[in-house]
């Protein structure tokens, strides 16, 4: 969990890579319904331009069915999800979390983040201060063009999202914490520091 631009995605590719379990991310599992023009998608995208939350039967239908998925039987990362009392009560029915991490981020540093990040849409890399790219517009992995996501580019939408997670993330973060498997993490750091904080805190060493 952490606020728009905390760095949940950079810091879950990480996780991915050490851990060796997929990351899924609900908001990437959204937009690629989008892209790909399905009925769910349609659905959704209203939703997402306005920086609203996706209605919880879709999302919850959605992730679970990503849950069950081979690739997640070892276990996976949870980016995203759940984001209101009704996916959290999902998922606790279905799959428990093992640990919450909160990544802690003042409002104003996330909207910095928020409107001046890029994202390569092929390697899911994302591109901002701590990280700009050898030749500005372009992903230093596979070469191809970095674009802003929509959501991203009107300020006034993304101070709304930022908003509305203050409003949402309020009963998970009370509700890890009293399960005792919630980790607070600092997120204003460097990303490799920040990543070590998380490991050290889940226990898993490099
Ligand atoms: P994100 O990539 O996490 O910033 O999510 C982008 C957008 O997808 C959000 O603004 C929501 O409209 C939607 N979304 C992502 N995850 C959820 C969720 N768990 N519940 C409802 N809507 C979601």
């Amino acid at each position: 969990m952490g606020v728009q631009g905390a760095g949940k995605g950079t810091q879950s590719k990480r996780l991915t890579e050490q851990l060796g379990i997929p990351h899924l991310a609900t908001g990437d599992l959204l937009r690629d319904h989008v892209d790909r023009g399905t009925e769910l998608g349609r659905q959704a995208q209203e939703y997402m331009d306005k920086g609203e939350l996706v209605p919880d039967e879709i999302v919850i239908d959605m992730t679970m069915e990503r849950l069950s998925r081979p690739d997640a039987a070892e276990g996976y990362i949870l980016d995203g999800f759940p984001r209101s009392g009704v996916q959290l009560a999902a998922l606790e029915y279905r799959r428990p979390a093992e640990h919450a991490v909160l990544l802690e981020l003042d409002d104003e540093t996330a909207v910095q983040r928020l409107t001046e990040r890029e994202v390569c849409p092929r390697c899911g890399i994302i591109y901002g201060k701590n990280r700009e790219p050898r030749e500005e517009g372009v992903c230093d992995e596979c070469g191809g063009p970095l674009v802003k996501r929509s959501d991203d580019s009107d300020r006034q939408a993304v101070k709304k999202r930022i908003q509305r997670y203050h409003e949402e993330i309020d009963v998970m973060v009370r509700y890890y914490e009293w399960r005792s498997v919630l980790h607070r993490i600092s997120a204003e750091g460097e990303v490799e520091e920040i990543f070590q904080d998380i490991l050290d805190a889940l226990g898993a060493s490099r």
